[in-house]
């Protein structure tokens, strides 16, 4: 509410009935917004469609004054700023992609009292000017959106996150109001903690259940990537929209070539590419019905398209943060929507050598690491997904009955045997000096008499076609299971190399057992359209 409004104040309901045209609040929205408008702080944990935007928006309009919101999110901010002037609203944005005119006049709508809402790039705040700004103004409450980019354990920090307590420094009177769709329990108490937004010093927690109960969760071995997402899209998603995320721009770029080729309309998103291009496909999909997305992770922030049916991925995601951040873009309208992805042991030897080469400290690759290790367990768990979701985001739950392992649920065997001799033939060839990456010791396990087998003399090892009793894709199979349970480690030297843990001792000492759960063979895929 722009402070040179002069019409009598309205409720939070009136706001939302007239300036929204919603006639009833969702879930903790009435408690969150009731806070804030009545001066208090707040910390928001919501999945994403739950309706964060009101939660702001609405106290905004209510409280005399700007209110403020910072957010990471500036490509999105213009798109914000319009689709609030639509409903009457009077917003404006500052970041480092307008020019000084640009700039000049919102400074100036906000100093006379225009503005109801300013969105704020998080580093505007390195410029004591824009401080200084604020400060001539009114400002009814300060909204930080994105939340978890403060956390320096989370999976997306942002180092200009962490001026922000300097907000609560300088004006400590003005409410704040901190949301995130992604928290785990450390993230959560990180926020907290560095917001100056605990329970002891008055803040208000909100903890909003985290399940998207519409969305199937699925979890499948890589094989053939792309026979495998066309299969899914013609036989479950003909039609749909969709988005399909991959690691690298080139896999990108050709996906959606392959797709488009189908018959299926695909289009590629990627930082690469050129601006516009980028502009025009994301606009096309939220226009335009049955498109399917290409994309790296640059795209879908804050995009809100409601009937999203389907987003597959075909790379192992960072983080269980990330997936679940990416998968909740499917089924915002609340019907059936499924979330695929395709994954296998060349991922974990890619994210590996990533984590290994990546910048940073050793702290910082540990949490890398541990990153990766809960996607890998979630990946290779035999029970319910979303228990294990949920479980991550320290919400407790009960099998849901609408996952892959629920549906399927995946037969469970005693894998010490197996285990022991996989890891006896690493071991072997590192008595040796030798390592070698997944593929060459399984080759061993079965005994095949290839040729570099015979020349490196590998036939003559204790443990050549120990393994006859699995095919090859159940030994990749305990290899990647291997990996998820941390007894066994593949090195970043760009070769996938094997080699032993601390914790692999036990299995060959027999003092540990290994449950593993059995590769579905490949005939029995559920379905088995085929193409080229
Ligand atoms: P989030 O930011 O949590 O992802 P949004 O604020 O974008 O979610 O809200 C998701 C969708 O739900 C939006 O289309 C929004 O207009 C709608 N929405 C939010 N609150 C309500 C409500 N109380 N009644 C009806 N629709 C709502
Ligand atoms: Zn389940």
């Amino acid at each position: 509410r722009a402070a040179g409004d002069d019409r009598p104040p309205r409720t939070p309901l009136e706001v939302l009935s007239e300036v929204f045209g919603y006639d009833s609040f969702r879930g903790d929205q009435a408690e969150i917004i009731d806070t804030v408008v009545g001066g208090g702080d707040a910390l928001v944990l919501m999945p994403t469609g739950g309706g964060k935007s009101l939660c702001y928006q609405v106290p905004a309009l209510v409280r005399p004054g700007t209110g403020v919101v910072i957010s990471p999110l500036i490509a999105l901010m213009q798109d914000q700023v319009d689709a609030l002037s639509v409903l009457g609203v009077r917003a404006g944005f500052l970041n480092s992609t307008q020019d000084p005119a640009e700039r000049q006049r919102v400074e100036h709508a906000y100093l006379g009292g225009e503005l109801d809402l300013l969105y704020l790039a998080p580093e505007r705040l390195r410029v004591p000017s824009t401080l200084d700004l604020l400060g001539r103004g009114h400002v009814a409450l300060f909204a930080i959106d994105e939340a978890h980019c403060v956390s320096q354990w989370g999976h997306d920090f942002r180092p200009d996150y962490l001026q922000l307590a300097v907000l609560h420094e300088r004006w400590p009177e003005v409410p704040r109001i901190a949301l995130t769709a992604t928290a785990t329990e450390t993230t959560h108490a990180e926020i907290a903690q560095r917001l100056e937004l605990s329970e002891a010093t008055g803040a208000k927690h909100f903890v909003a259940s985290f399940d998207r109960p519409n969305i199937q969760y699925r979890i499948v071995a890589k094989d053939n990537p792309r026979a495998q997402l066309l299969d899914l899209l013609r036989t479950e998603h003909a039609g749909d929209a969709g988005i399909v995320y991959c690691l690298s721009r080139k896999s990108v770029e050709q996906t959606a070539a392959h797709l488009s080729s189908q018959g299926i309309p695909a289009l590629p998103y990627h930082a690469g590419l050129d601006r516009r291009v980028r502009a025009e496909n994301q606009s096309r999909f939220l226009r335009e019905d049955g498109l399917v997305m290409v994309a790296t992770i640059a795209f879908g922030m804050g995009i809100d398209k409601p009937d999203v049916r389907f987003v597959a991925h075909l790379d192992l995601p960072k983080s269980v943060e990330g997936y679940y951040q990416e998968t909740g873009r499917a089924g915002r309208d609340g019907l059936p929507s499924t979330a695929w992805l395709a994954y296998g042991l060349a991922d974990v030897v890619q994210q590996r050598r990533m984590i290994d080469s990546s910048e940073g400290d050793a702290a910082h690759r540990r949490r890398l690491s541990a990153h990766l290790d809960a996607m890998l367990a979630l990946c290779e768990t035999v029970g319910c997904r979303r228990v294990q979701l949920l479980a991550y985001f320290g919400q407790g739950s009960e099998p849901c009955g609408n996952c892959d392992t629920c549906l399927t649920p995946p037969e469970a065997f005693d894998g010490t045997v197996p285990a022991q001799k996989l890891l006896s033939a690493v071991v072997r060839l590192d008595q040796r000096g030798q390592r070698y990456g997944a593929g060459h010791v399984v080759d061993i396990l079965l005994g095949k008499e290839t040729p570099r087998i015979t020349q490196l003399g590998h036939t003559d090892l204790t443990v050549f076609g120990i393994g006859t009793e699995l095919a090859e894709p159940e030994w990749r199979g305990v290899v990647r299971q291997l990996l998820a349970q941390g007894l066994l480690a593949v090195d970043g030297d760009g070769y996938g190399t094997l080699r032993i843990t601390e914790a692999s001792r036990a299995v060959l000492s027999g003092d540990r057992q290994v449950p593993l759960r059995r590769e579905a063979p490949k005939a029995t895929r559920t379905r088995s359209t085929r193409s080229g």
